[in-house]
C-alpha cells in the first residue's frame, strides 16, 4: 500500500501553516527509493536524485539519509547539495549551454562532471587533460518523453553530444588526452515504455570500446509515475531484469564490470507532494461553474506547461454531491488548473488538493503577479515541520534597487 496523507492530516496542515501549502511525505519518497533499490538490486547500481525536481534542503538531507546520490544541473545546486551533507563524489553535475566558468567551479568543489558539448569538451581538455575524469553527454536519437516540451535525445534537441559525433568526440579525447570515466544519456520524462531505455543502453554499450577507462553508464531518467487514476507507472521491475540480462551479457563478452546509474527526479518526490490551496470564489457563467483558487500557475505551472493532469479533491466537503467544476487560479492571464473536473460540491473557503505535486511544483513557482509563493512543510515520522516561510511582501522588494 501506497503511504498517503489522508484528508484529515491535509487539513490540520492547512490549518496550521495556511494556504497555498506544499506539503512533502518523507516516508512516501523512502518507499519510491526502496522501490527503485529492489528493482536494481542485481545490478551494480547507484540512484542520483534529480534535485531540480525539488530542492528544499531539507528534501535533499532526508534523500541523502535514504543512501541516494545527487543530480544537479547548476551549480547552485551542486551548493546546495553539498550543504545538504552530499559527500562531492555522490553529486553529479549535468549542465546545458552553461559557461565554462562554471563548470570549472564545479571542478573546484570536486563532483562528477558531465559534459554535453564537443567545445567544452576541448576546453576541459586543454586545460586538465587527464587529470580530472569526466563523463559525456551522448544524444542517442531516440525520440521518447511524455510531451515534446520534456524529450530532450531526439534529433533536435539541444542536450548532448550526438552519438553519430563520436569520431570528433574520440578525435577531442584522444589529442587531449581526457580521462572519460562515464557514458551518460537522458531522453526525456514521463518515458512508459521501457524499452527507450534498453535501446539506449545499447547504443551506450556501443561506445564503450572508445574509452577503456569507462566506469559507469548513467541512463538518466524520465520513470514515469501515474497521474491520473488507473495511468501506468514505468516498470521499474521488468526494466531492472532487462538491465541486469544486458550487462551480465556484457560482462560475459567483454570482461568489463560497469556500474548503471540512475537520476530519478519524478519518480522520486511527485506522489510525495500535495498541493493544498483555498477555494476563494465560485463563479456561475453561461457556460461553467469555476471554482477560483487561492494560488494559479505562479505556484503549479504544469498544468499550463505541460497540459498535465493533477487529481483535486475537495478535502473540506468530501461527502458533498459531485458537480463539474473548472478549477482556475487568480493570476491575470488563463490560469486553469482543469476543465470539468468532477468534485464534491466546493463551497467558497473549502480546501482543495492537487495530488502528485511534488516534483517540478514548487520548484517551478513564481512571483508572477506580485503573488508571494506559498508555504514547504514536510511530513515525517507522523510530525509537519515548516521547510520554508511563506514569502512575505518585502520578499517582493529584497533586490530591488529604490
Ligand atoms: C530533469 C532531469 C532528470 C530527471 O527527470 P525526471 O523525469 O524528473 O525523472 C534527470 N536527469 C537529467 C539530466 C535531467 O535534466
Amino acid at each position: 500500500m501506497p503511504e498517503i496523507l489522508n484528508h484529515q492530516q491535509l487539513t490540520a496542515i492547512a490549518n496550521e501553516f495556511g494556504t497555498p501549502v506544499y506539503v512533502y511525505h518523507a516516508e512516501r519518497i523512502a518507499q519510491q527509493y526502496s522501490k527503485l533499490q529492489s528493482a536494481f538490486k542485481d545490478c551494480n547500481a547507484r540512484f542520483f536524485f534529480a534535485c531540480k525536481s525539488l530542492t528544499n534542503v531539507n528534501v535533499l538531507r532526508y534523500m541523502n539519509s535514504l543512501g541516494a546520490s545527487l543530480d544537479c544541473v547548476s551549480i547552485n545546486e551542486v551548493k546546495l547539495g553539498l550543504m545538504a551533507g552530499f559527500k562531492a563524489s555522490d553529486i553529479l553535475y549535468t549542465p546545458n549551454c552553461v559557461d565554462f566558468d562554471e563548470i570549472l567551479a564545479a571542478k573546484e568543489l570536486g563532483v562528477h562532471i558531465n559534459i554535453d558539448n564537443i567545445s567544452i569538451l576541448e576546453q576541459f581538455g586543454n586545460k586538465f587533460g587527464n587529470t580530472y575524469p569526466i563523463c559525456i553527454r551522448l544524444n542517442p536519437h531516440i525520440m521518447a518523453g511524455g510531451n515534446f516540451k520534456i524529450s530532450t535525445g531526439h534529433v533536435d534537441s539541444k542536450f548532448g553530444i550526438s552519438i553519430h559525433q563520436m569520431r570528433h568526440i574520440e578525435r577531442v579525447v584522444k589529442t587531449t588526452n581526457l580521462n572519460v570515466e562515464g557514458v551518460h544519456m537522458h531522453t526525456g520524462s514521463e518515458i512508459k515504455d521501457i524499452n527507450v531505455f534498453v535501446l539506449g543502453l545499447e547504443v551506450m554499450l556501443e561506445t564503450v570500446n572508445h574509452f577503456p577507462n569507462l566506469k559507469y553508464i548513467d541512463l538518466g531518467s524520465g520513470f514515469k509515475v501515474p497521474y491520473q487514476p488507473g495511468d501506468p507507472e514505468t516498470e521499474v521491475d521488468l526494466l531492472g531484469q532487462k538491465v541486469e540480462q544486458i550487462f551480465k551479457q556484457f560482462e560475459k563478452d567483454s570482461g568489463k564490470k560497469l556500474e548503471v546509474w540512475f537520476e530519478p527526479g519524478k519518480y522520486l518526490v511527485s506522489q510525495a507532494g500535495y498541493f493544498v490551496v483555498k477555494a476563494n470564489v465560485i463563479k456561475q457563467t453561461p457556460a461553467t461553474v469555476f471554482a477560483g483558487v487561492n494560488s494559479g500557475f505562479n505556484h503549479l505551472i504544469r498544468p499550463m506547461m505541460y497540459e498535465s493532469y493533477h487529481h483535486i479533491e475537495n478535502i473540506s466537503n468530501p461527502g458533498g454531491a459531485e458537480r463539474i467544476y473548472t478549477v482556475v487560479g487568480n493570476i491575470c492571464e488563463t490560469d486553469t488548473f482543469a476543465w470539468d473536473r468532477k468534485l464534491n460540491e466546493v463551497r467558497e473557503g473549502d480546501y482543495l488538493v492537487f495530488y502528485n505535486a511534488g516534483a517540478y511544483g514548487f520548484e517551478m513557482s513564481s512571483n508572477f503577479n506580485s503573488r508571494l509563493k506559498p508555504a514547504e512543510v514536510l511530513v515525517k515520522d507522523g510530525k509537519s515541520k515548516l521547510i520554508r516561510r511563506r514569502d512575505e511582501f518585502e520578499d517582493l522588494l529584497r533586490n530591488q534597487v529604490i
